[in-house]
């Protein structure tokens, strides 16, 4: 017979697990309520608190277990008063300290500062101390004008001494300043369509500008990314030392920024919630030199060990998060009997026969699906090796046991695509195919929506409009999700809350121990070959001055039938400009190429536009698409032959990929011209890479070796919400060392309760809700 004590611990344990994975209701297979009926018998006070988790909100969620969790806590009733979010009894102040829980509101920021901070989610000092800066600024002293090259970034201090403005063209401003820097150096500034700007441009101003240099001669000229105005220069934090660059809203400046993150760090109270032993043992350098060398960095070495110990944090939190949930996490799915014979059906209807990568992954997934485990694994293949066709099989094999299937894309042009080729696949073995996406009339939506729950619809395909309410499958068993480039971590939870089995599909290649990590429970599965019968793209790296070479090629091509693309870089912290970018390269190249038919897509469009534009370009009424970013997460258009992009230099070699896989997917030879702004020798090496290999897995590797340690933050792409400074993709040895502690930590303390931890587990819990919620929203 147990004895309470023990009763009790049984209890409290997942319940102190489901506390510090963010309350996602997913410790144990059938939520918290299921685990109350089993093991809350003796507790019915606990019952009755959690009655009904599974449809609170996650605030509640967490209340609601706290008071549990003081119940079942050895004298419960009498600690009932006092469990109520320590975090949230502010105002103790620790040695004279601010206690890190403290509401933004309650510091003296001036008017509307409090606001300016809520603004961008930040309302305690805790939120402002984790508000890293998105990149750092050198701004120690002028490079030697002399000696910077032609493309290279520069951030000049300086004083306007004049400035004009030029309309080359109706509708295009182009704005120029000259700076005198302190040794008297002049730099010629220009700013394209930022009207706004000109106020700021008077003479006697103090300027710290940011931008790509262009040379003539002997002297330098930068095209304006970014700039600060005098009221920031003033200040000490922003200038003469390395200087942390925030993310901000309109009327938020930088300075501002600085200035409270400056002053949080020196009141509040940075007690590090890593027992020292630990922290030793690691080898990291302490909170509160990470949070100063984060947000005012002494020096580069500074900066770089604070992000070791950030980054290492992040790790350590995801980790232990992922160890907690695991614990029990056998998580129940569907058991699809997905049989070798449906399998040799599905490929005795298509027009080719699979490849042996493709085979084998399939392999992988019918035995999931048979499993009683709910599946969740990743296909990872390079574009175009045939994951589609694998995630239509595996549809096919659910439909078979009457189950129904799902697949979410992260685009409409994209859902509309699949659809396409899904049908293809399915009609003729008898599978009624649907599809869900915002651009429909709601008659159309609620037909389908209606389709799903009565099972008349085996299959649907559909963006996020998936995921909302008010759909309901009649029987969901397999949900596919396709994540390409972007990863979409929040729907892919939502879905997997349904207990379908789910196979997600990307294209971006990262190594097998860093998927692991950071999908958590995802096994992988690689698609390493491509089908047989491809002429690989051919790939040609021209300079800016040649690119009327580079259009008469796309002319040739028009002539001959087929159709291209034409894409510009996103340029950085600017939608304005990357608008103005594409506009002006449409605008350009209705003049270069008179005979073609070009249109223009990009991201300020609404989605039904987007997709008006991009059916017309498939349906050939347009020779010409001039883009933005926005098709890089994919079209189908077999007749696109080229793809030229434009400021090739501005972007990472694998988006340079994924681009370069829009061409090639018909009978015709296609190409891929990369058009260089400018060429400094490291950027010419970059993109040689691409013109000489179209392997993705080389690509990628080769990405990581070559890119500038912080430049461009592979967290961005990645879209794992724990992740703001760590870059799965190299950081290989940074999360085996976190893995290793969480496991070390969790091993000799497996509900981190030793008073030791917990300021440790008062972190987890607070980054979990943070966790949870960006997800959710
Ligand atoms: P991905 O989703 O990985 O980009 P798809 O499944 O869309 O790749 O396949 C790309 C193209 O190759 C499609 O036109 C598809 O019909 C074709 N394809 C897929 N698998 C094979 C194969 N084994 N042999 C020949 N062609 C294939
Ligand atoms: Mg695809």
């Amino acid at each position: 017979m147990a004895t309470v004590q023990e009763l009790r611990d049984k209890l409290r344990r997942p319940l102190e697990r489901e506390l510090l994975t963010g309350c996602q209701n997913r410790v144990v297979a059938g939520g918290v309520e299921k685990l109350l009926e089993n093991l809350a018998r003796p507790f019915p006070n606990v019952r009755e608190m959690l009655r009904g988790y599974a449809d609170m909100n996650l605030p509640t969620r967490e209340e609601k277990l706290r008071e549990a969790l003081a119940l079942l806590t050895e004298g419960g009733a009498a600690k009932k008063a006092a469990s109520v979010s320590p975090t949230k009894s502010v105002t103790i102040e620790v040695g004279g300290k601010l206690p890190p829980s403290l509401e933004v509101a309650k510091l003296d920021l001036g008017p509307g500062g409090a606001k300016k901070l809520h603004a961008l989610g930040l309302r305690t000092l805790r939120d402002v101390l984790h508000h890293y800066p998105r990149r750092h600024e050198d701004r120690r002293a002028l490079p030697n004008l002399e000696e910077v090259e032609e493309g290279q970034k520069l951030t000049v201090a300086g004083v306007v001494v004049s400035k004009s403005r030029r309309t080359p063209k109706p509708g295009m401003l182009i704005l120029e300043a000259v700076l005198l820097d302190e040794w008297n150096n002049r730099v010629r500034c220009s700013w394209f369509g930022q009207p706004w700007v000109e106020r700021q441009l008077r003479e006697g101003a103090r300027l710290v500008v940011t931008g790509r240099v262009k040379k003539f001669g002997r002297s330098v000229q930068l095209g304006v990314e970014y700039f600060e105005s005098e009221d920031d220069v003033k200040d000490s934090l922003s200038i003469g030392r390395i200087v942390g660059v925030y993310d901000a809203k309109e009327g938020t400046s930088q300075a501002f920024l600085r200035k409270v993150a400056h002053k949080v760090l020196t009141e509040t109270d940075l007690s590090d919630y890593l027992p020292i032993t630990t922290r030793q043992k690691v080898g990291l350098t302490d909170l509160p030199d990470a949070l100063a060398g984060m947000h005012f960095p002494t020096d580069e070495f500074h900066l770089a060990r604070a992000l070791e110990r950030l980054r290492f944090d992040e790790y350590l939190f995801l980790e232990l998060r992922m160890l907690l949930q695991g614990e029990d996490g056998v998580l129940l799915g569907k058991r699809i009997s997905a049989t070798n014979e449906d399998i040799a059906t599905f490929e005795a209807s298509l027009p080719f026969r699979f490849t042996n990568a493709q085979r084998r992954v399939l392999l992988e997934i019918a035995d999931d699906m048979r499993g009683e485990r709910q599946m969740a694994r990743l296909v990872q293949g390079d574009v175009g090796s045939g994951k589609t066709a694998v995630a239509a099989c595996a549809l096919y094999l659910a439909t078979r046991d009457s189950y129904q299937g799902a697949l979410m894309a992260p685009t409409e042009i994209l859902a509309r695509q699949h659809f396409a080729s899904l049908t293809t696949y399915l009609y003729p073995l008898g599978v009624r195919v649907g599809l869900l996406i915002g651009a429909m009339t709601a008659k159309q939506k609620a037909d389908v929506v209606k389709a799903l729950e009565t099972g008349e619809l085996d299959v649907v395909v559909g963006t996020q409009a998936l995921i909302q309410e008010g759909v309901s499958f009649h029987n969901l068993g397999l949900a596919v999700v396709d994540e390409e480039h972007r990863f979409g971590v929040q729907q892919r939870r939502k879905l997997l809350q349904d207990r379908p089995d789910v196979l997600v599909m990307s294209a971006t290649p990262i190594p097998r121990s860093l998927a692991l990590t950071a999908y958590g429970d995802l096994e992988l599965s690689i698609i390493d070959e491509l089908p047989p019968g491809r002429t690989p793209i051919e790939t040609k790296l021209l300079q800016d001055t040649q690119r009327r070479a580079a259009y008469g090629f796309v002319m040739s091509q028009v002539r001959e039938g087929r159709q291209a693309y034409v894409v510009t870089a996103l340029i950085e912290e600017n939608e304005k400009l990357e608008l103005l970018a594409a506009t002006q390269l449409y605008d350009n190249l209705r003049e270069l190429l008179p005979e073609a038919r070009v249109t223009l897509l990009h991201g300020k469009m609404s989605a039904t536009e987007k997709d008006d534009v991009m059916a017309r370009f498939r349906a050939h009424e347009f020779d010409v698409l001039v883009s933005t970013t926005v098709i890089e997460v994919g079209v189908d258009v077999p007749n696109a032959t080229v793809m030229v992009i434009e400021n090739a230099e501005r972007f990472g070699l694998s988006q340079l990929h994924q681009l370069r896989g829009r061409v090639g997917r018909g009978s015709h030879k296609s190409y891929c011209v990369l058009v260089a702004g400018e060429h400094s020798k490291k950027t010419r090496q970059r993109l040689k890479v691409i013109e000489n290999s179209t392997d993705g897995f080389v690509i990628a590797e080769a990405d990581l070796k070559l890119r500038g340690p912080g430049e461009l933050r592979g967290t961005r792409q990645s879209g794992i919400p724990d992740l703001k400074l760590g870059d799965i993709v190299s950081d290989v040895e940074i999360i085996e060392r976190a893995r290793d502690l969480a496991k070390t930590i969790l091993k000799s303390d497996p509900t981190l309760s030793h008073p030791r931890l917990t300021a440790l587990r008062e972190e987890l819990s607070q980054r979990a809700s943070q966790v949870a919620y960006r997800e959710v929203i």
